[in-house]
């Protein structure tokens, strides 16, 4: 059993005839310690995923659960990073972090505290910047003062929410192998919401596609040894595999009825790879360069 389980889960916006399904009989079974990307495209449901999986909505239909038990709302066992930084304007790097840790720990003596706060800043190599003002800060410096202060919190749990989105591509990998480390360090279970397959596959243990349809496809296994090196896997063929992969993942089922996916998921791969990449890089609009050599090149 998986510490985060969804069943048959769907959601949807709106009432009545306005109601606007976004998730559609989503399953998912996240192991304890594993770090899981799930990857869609814009508007495909990842932030409603998320908010699912973090308490603050409630599923339609289907059954969530958390260590066995249904969740019933959000918790400190899960620590939520978002997109957009969501600091508090008017306090420092240390004070946004503070206030987080203050609520959490309110019996620890202050020393105590201050010292937490002080090793998370440190853990996301922010002491520099401890006494600084959110307008102050750099996206990236932001975002780690975001992700400091989740794990002060000591969530078993991580649920990121394109974390790295905003950041430009220097910042964000800098982030990502950041972010690595402190999974591998603390042993955490991480479940990372992305737009960007490469990140997916740099960090990632197994990928789930979102359709846009809603669905989930099956979990993609990332069998790359660690550290991986962002530079030396786009010359790996195992990595370019993996990429088609999941972006195949991603387009399964656009279009297609349940019967009709069974039947593109069972054809053969006897297509050269470069026909298949032609089909997907002409869905997504993408000319021929920009697929086979990615976003990262
Ligand atoms: P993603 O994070 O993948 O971009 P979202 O989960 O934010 O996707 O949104 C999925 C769909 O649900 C979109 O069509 C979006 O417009 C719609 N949606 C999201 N949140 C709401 C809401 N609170 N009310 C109505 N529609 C929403
Ligand atoms: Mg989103």
């Amino acid at each position: 059993m998986g510490i985060l389980e969804a069943k048959g889960v769907t959601k949807g916006y709106g009432e009545g005839a306005a109601y606007h399904k976004v998730l559609d009989d989503v399953n998912l079974d996240v192991r304890e310690g594993e770090f899981l990307a799930i990857v869609g495209y814009s508007g495909s449901g990842k932030s409603t995923l998320l908010s699912l999986l973090a308490g603050l909505a409630k599923p339609d239909a289907g059954t969530m659960s958390l260590a066995g038990a249904p969740i019933a709302g959000p918790g400190r066992d899960r620590g939520i990073v978002f997109q957009q930084y969501s600091l508090l304007p008017w306090l420092t790097v240390a004070g946004n972090i503070h206030l987080a840790v203050d609520e959490a720990y309110p019996d620890w003596s202050a020393d105590k505290r201050r010292e937490h706060v002080d090793r998370y800043i440190k853990l996301v190599n922010l002491s520099h910047a401890r006494d600084r003002h959110p307008h102050q800060l750099s996206g990236g410096m932001k975002q780690r003062t975001a992700v400091a202060r989740a794990l002060a919190l000591n969530p078993k749990i991580l649920l990121l929410d394109e974390p790295f989105g905003a950041l430009d591509a220097l910042t964000r990998g800098s982030l990502q192998e950041e972010l690595e480390r402190i999974w591998q360090q603390d042993q955490k279970t991480v479940i990372m919401i992305t737009n960007d397959v490469d990140e997916a596959i740099l960090l990632a243990d197994r990928i789930v596609p979102l359709t846009a349809r809603g669905t989930l496809g099956a979990p993609i296994p990332v069998d790359l040894a660690r550290p991986r090196e962002h530079a030396a896997l786009n010359h790996d063929p195992r990595f370019k595999k993996l990429r088609l992969e999941v972006t195949e993942g991603l387009l399964a089922v656009v279009g297609h009825k349940a019967e009709e996916r069974g039947a593109v998921a069972a054809l053969p791969a006897v297509r050269p790879d470069h026909e298949r990449g032609k089909k997907v890089r002409s869905f997504f609009g993408l000319g021929p360069e920009r697929f086979v050599k990615g976003s990262a090149t």
